[in-house]
């Protein structure tokens, strides 16, 4: 089997057999509007096979796996959002990782943009502990819940246009069920801060009619109904970013320093 299945005991699943199984992007559309709560849309995003060449990836990365890897019985399924049930902080990011995300079940969990991220979560009181290396590992997250805006991983990293929109109603509902609760987000990355603006629309924010440059440190305020809630901007902890500088452990300290101190 190239992926666990569902209900079969990996820690955290939140499906079982019975979860309805999204094959289109109608599907998709049909089974976020209707789920009415974390777990049951959670559960839905994490047996989606909507888009056919991130099914085969997903499967076929969870087959062959990588050497280092290759005793593990990877997830092989899409990765759901995670996180506090509600959070005043949400983290969005692009996609899980091929031996990451992919490998382990849960969202930056078992990569090297996760060691990153997690470790200065930790440090900043947003996360139980400073590594994050499988779902089983006690992790735990403050306050804050992260979420992919796409969520299978994709061959090198890039989703086709048709995927994110395909798997777009995921990320909005997402956000919808967690909007009573934010009051800032953080796009972990340009493509994230790009993929944001759409989903906030639909959830009922109001936005600025020009939508503001991707910057590390940008931040935007915007309104949920009468409350004020701030987008921050953070560069991708990639390991492209962080092997050349561009992103250090402080720069994410100051961004989720600054995160915490927004969402009091
Ligand atoms: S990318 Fe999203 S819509 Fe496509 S199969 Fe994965 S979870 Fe489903």
């Amino acid at each position: 089997m190239s992926f666990v299945p569902p209900g079969t005991g990996w820690p955290g699943d939140p499906a079982t057999a019975a979860t309805p199984v999204a094959h289109d992007p109608a599907d998709v559309r049909r089974l976020a509007a209707t789920s009415t709560t974390l777990a049951e849309l959670t559960a839905a995003q994490s047996v989606c096979r909507a888009c056919p060449r991130l099914v085969a990836w997903r499967e076929e990365v969870a087959e062959v796996r990588r050497r280092a890897f290759a005793d593990e019985t990877y997830w092989g399924r899409p990765v759901p959002g995670w996180g506090a049930e509600h959070p005043r902080i949400l983290l969005v990011g692009l996609a899980p990782a091929a031996h990451g995300g992919n490998r382990t079940g849960r969202i930056f969990t078992g990569d090297r943009s996760g060691d990153w991220l997690f470790a200065s979560l930790f440090r900043t009181g947003l996360a139980a502990q400073e590594t994050s290396t499988h779902a089983g590992d006690g992790q735990r997250l403050i306050d804050t819940r992260v979420v992919a805006s796409v969520r299978c991983a994709p061959p090198a990293n890039k989703p086709e246009p048709s995927e994110k929109s395909a798997c777009f109603p995921w990320m909005a509902r997402e956000l919808a069920l967690v909007a009573q609760d934010v009051r800032v987000i953080v796009a972990l990355g340009g493509y994230a801060w790009q993929a944001m603006w759409p989903a906030l629309k639909e959830t009922g924010y109001e936005l600025p009619r020009a939508r503001p440059p991707f910057g590390h440190g940008a931040e935007s305020v915007i309104r949920y109904g009468e409350r004020p809630v701030t987008l921050l901007g953070c560069y991708h902890p990639s390991q492209q970013n962080t092997f050349t500088g561009r992103v250090t452990a402080h720069m994410l300290d100051e961004i989720f320093t600054r995160a915490r101190s927004l969402a009091v």
